[in-house]
């Protein structure tokens, strides 16, 4: 395997803003060999998501930053090339934190079997991976929705959003979605079952939302912060809750991050305001993935995933996120 040639995309600079091409080093190496305990992984499909603009960051956050020079991090979906392990066999599909590279070397114990036969690769990065138990976890454990709610959900065409409306849907709610552009309502409304869609590109966001929730909002799920959480928090219903899951907007800031004005409300509506990390519901993941397979089985949770080519496309492709001209979980497809 020291023969096989493998393509990487090291961290070089700490971007100021968007991440840049120039942040990175497209090097080369050879592919490595698996010690006991280990696998050599051909990456198929890497997982492209906001928060890897977070681990960019130098600072203390809830996982070490990406060091200057290291591969950077991602999730990814693959095939076993050669395992050193008893759990994994040869030809098995695994998907773990492969890195942005062509093959990895990583533990058997840190790489989570899939079954290709069950849904397509790029799946388990999606709705069936991360954003899916995100969504399950977020909504369901700090949200616990009732039938009946109004939950209004940003970035809802988006990997996490799309899960979080139908669950929420699944559990009898109104659900009002918040998503950049018409074609994404249009799927809000027609696909996901969402009661109404907000295009924040073309309205104001606090007029619709004052019209589309005529009682209030019981749960806001917050992808993008800014603007359209201070919005959320001019409406909420008594005793709402404000799920704090990531802040797209403020991610590339140069300056200050933008706060939410309208804290107050959570003081006049006796509402909760929490953040959560998906991590830290590692140990229930299983609990997880069984009730989206159940949902998916039971035709009430729609993907969607949209898959670009090519592992030299990796900064271009990031990018993608932050104007949202993804439709669906962002993939990049890397092998056969
Ligand atoms: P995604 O929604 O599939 O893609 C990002 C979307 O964000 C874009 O398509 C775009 O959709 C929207 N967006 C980008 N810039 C925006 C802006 N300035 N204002 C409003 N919307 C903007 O990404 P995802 O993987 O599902 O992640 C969604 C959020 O969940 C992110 O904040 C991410 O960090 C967070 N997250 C948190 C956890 C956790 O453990 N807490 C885990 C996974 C993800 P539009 O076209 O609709 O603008």
């Amino acid at each position: 395997m020291d023969t096989l040639e493998n393509h990487q995309f090291k961290l070089i600079a700490r971007p100021k803003g968007m991440v840049k091409r120039s942040d990175f080093e497209f090097a080369s190496a050879p592919a490595g060999e698996p010690d006991a305990g280990e696998l050599l992984v051909k990456v198929q499909y890497l997982s492209l998501d906001p928060a890897m603009r977070g681990w960019m960051n130098e600072g203390k956050s809830y996982i070490a930053p990406v060091g200057l020079g290291d591969v950077m991090r991602s999730r990814g979906v693959g095939q076993v090339m050669a395992s050193n392990d008893p759990s994994v066999a040869q030809g098995d599909h695994v998907v773990g934190m492969t890195g942005v590279q062509e093959y990895a070397v990583m533990k058997a114990r840190d790489a989570t079997k899939v079954d290709p036969r069950v849904a397509p690769l790029p799946r388990f990065l999606g709705a069936l991976g991360v954003p899916g138990l995100t969504a399950y976890f977020g909504l369901m454990d700090i949200g616990r929705p009732k039938p009946g709610e109004t939950v209004v959900v940003s970035a809802a065409a988006g990997a996490v959003g799309a899960v979080v409306c139908q669950i929420a849907r699944a559990q009898g709610c109104r659900v009002v979605g918040i998503a950049g552009g018409a074609a994404k309502c249009e799927y809000l409304n027609s696909e996901l079952g969402c009661d109404a869609a907000i295009d924040y590109k073309s309205e104001t966001v606090l007029a619709a939302l004052t019209r589309q929730c005529p009682k209030g909002i019981d749960i806001y799920f917050d992808n993008v912060g800014g603007e359209i959480l201070d919005a959320a928090l001019a409406l909420l219903a008594r005793k709402a809750r404000v799920i704090i899951c990531g802040a797209i907007s403020q991610y590339n800031n140069l300056s200050a991050i933008q706060g939410p004005a309208n804290y107050l409300s959570l003081l006049n509506n006796h509402a909760r305001m929490e953040g959560f990390v998906v991590y830290d519901y590692a140990a229930q993941y299983a609990d997880g993935m069984q009730a989206l397979a159940g949902w998916v089985t039971a035709g009430k949770l729609k993907a969607r995933e949209d898959i670009l080519q090519g592992l030299e496309t990796f900064p271009d492709t990031l990018q993608k996120l932050f104007r949202g001209e993804n439709f669906g979980k962002l993939v990049l497809k890397v092998a056969d």
